[in-house]
């Protein structure tokens, strides 16, 4: 099938990517020149495991390109997806102003063939209507631009030659297909959903999308072939936007409560690591999202629960878990720093090193990072902070991170510090020499702040180990 992706972040490039993979032909379309650039060599802009390979395969049998150009993208696709971001404005709502220019942009160069146009970006509840408006309107302003000059002095046969070259109504339809990849494993969950939602009031839409995504349901991209087909959700716009921010809101809410619950084990003498496996052995608990740490961060969480907060408020319900849920985070972020003050009292003039940057292993992302409220609390109580991680120290990225010295190595990161944070759980920790680490510091001191590290392995290095809900 003909697809354009329209945003190439992680979530546009992954899909875009994925679905070439799979056989189909894809443009997928990106306002950053820069970005378009380097695709188009070959080179992936973000870091996420087996991309680049993908891309580079999928170039070489000419089922992708990329382009600046949206145009092209929307006179070539079927099926056309919008995945741009929605960050979060201050308010806390979504700012869907990218999802707007791109609504638009597509009505304005609808060329008569039947569309589907697909919400991939994470929207807020009543989205899909609202695209349709959006392109329809970016459709008409198209036609009326077209018909200007015609009208002014020939009446209705000006509109009837207008008519003629672009149709009355453009045929195209809305689906909501939100996206559950993780940042890390994005190539993989892409190949293997757990489910594929899809929401819209046409039958004619849902057909296609599950024509697009067959090679997925049917599990061709999966190493046991032995497994259940893919289930695929089909619902109504609104409720496939709320599965979304549902899905979200209870994972990071999992989170806040096992950390919850790991501040009580600290104050009792309980630890949490024996705690969650107790409970998460309990089918209706599970054991994935409790482990206890620094709390939820990245570009998804924070963003979604706050606009899920807020789509709440708009409706004249105040979300009490929800709120609760961002507020043990926002303290959990910061729990680091107190069990810092614990060990070293003061911590004005005193040297931490950060081990990892990014919100998780294996991305290079660091929007809404937990780190980075570390460094600013610990910066702000006169603490110098370096840091150390596998990919941010290589790529050279320093947005947000002025106040940090990004070391090369974790024998650099060691070098005459007071402790040491481990702030994300790389799994190349785990080989990290800490005896050779625990000489060259002032005090060897460790807070895990994942509960990642072996205590009794830091404490035969040599280490003072603080973890998190198990002291
Ligand atoms: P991103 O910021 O990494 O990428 C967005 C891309 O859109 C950028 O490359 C930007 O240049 C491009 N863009 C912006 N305006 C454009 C325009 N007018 N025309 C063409 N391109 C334009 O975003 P992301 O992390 O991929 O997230 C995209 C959406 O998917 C968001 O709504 C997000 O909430 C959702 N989502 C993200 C994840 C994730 O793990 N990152 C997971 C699930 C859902």
């Amino acid at each position: 099938m003909r697809v354009c992706v329209i945003g190439t972040g992680y979530v546009g490039l992954v899909t875009g990517a994925c679905l070439a993979h799979a056989g189909h032909h894809v443009i997928c379309v990106d306002n950053n020149e820069e970005k378009v650039k380097l695709m188009k060599s070959g080179r992936s802009p973000i870091f996420e495991p087996g991309l680049s390979e993908i891309i580079q395969s999928a170039i070489q049998a000419e089922l992708i390109e990329f382009t600046t150009d949206l145009s092209a993208g929307v006179a070539h696709g079927q099926i056309l997806f919008i995945a741009v971001g929605t960050p979060a404005l201050a308010t806390g709502e979504s700012d869907t102003r990218y999802v707007e220019a791109v609504a638009r942009g597509i009505g304005a160069h609808l060329n008569g063939e039947y569309k589907v146009i697909v919400n991939k970006s994470t929207v807020p509840i009543g989205s899909g209507d609202w695209v349709r408006m959006l392109v329809l309107d970016g459709y008409m302003e198209r036609k009326v631009s077209t018909a200007t000059p015609v009208l002014a002095g020939a009446g209705v046969s000006g509109e009837a030659k207008t008519v003629l070259s672009l149709p009355k109504e453009p045929e195209f339809d809305v689906v909501s297909n939100p996206e559950f990849l993780r940042e890390g494993s994005a190539v993989y969950d892409t190949f293997n959903p757990d489910r594929i939602v899809l929401g819209s009031n046409s039958p004619k839409a849902i057909t296609l999308m599950q024509e697009l995504y067959a090679p997925i349901i049917e599990r061709q991209y999966s190493e046991d072939k032995s497994l259940p087909q893919v289930p695929v959700v089909v619902t109504d716009l609104s409720s496939a936007e709320m599965i979304k921010y549902a899905a979200n809101a209870f994972l990071a809410t999992k989170i806040s409560f096992v950390n919850e619950i790991a501040n009580i084990c600290d104050r009792v003498g309980a630890d949490v690591t024996e705690v969650a496996k107790g409970i998460g052995l309990d089918s209706r608990i599970g054991s994935k999202f409790l482990q206890a740490g620094i709390g939820w961060g990245g570009s998804c969480f924070p963003k979604d629960v706050s606009a899920l907060i807020h789509t709440a408020d708009d409706y004249g319900y105040e979300a009490q878990l929800l709120k609760a849920a961002v507020s043990v985070n926002q303290h959990q972020r910061l729990i680091v720093v107190e069990k810092l003050q614990q060990v070293l009292k003061i911590l004005k003039g005193k040297t931490v090193g950060l081990l990892g940057l990014t919100f998780k292993p294996d991305t290079d992302d660091l929007r809404d990072a937990p780190a980075l409220n570390i460094i600013e609390q610990l910066s702000r109580l006169g603490t110098r902070v370096k840091a150390f991680d596998p990919i941010v120290s290589q790529t050279g990225m320093r947005h947000g991170l002025s106040d940090v010295i990004v070391e090369t190595d974790p024998e650099r990161l060691a070098d005459g510090c007071d402790a040491l944070v481990l702030v994300t759980d790389w799994q190349q920790f785990l080989n990290i020499d800490f005896a050779k680490l625990a000489t060259l510091m002032h005090s060897p001191v460790i807070i895990d702040g994942r509960n990642f590290l072996d205590r009794k392995v830091l404490e035969q290095a040599g280490f003072r180990y603080v973890g998190i809900g198990k002291s």
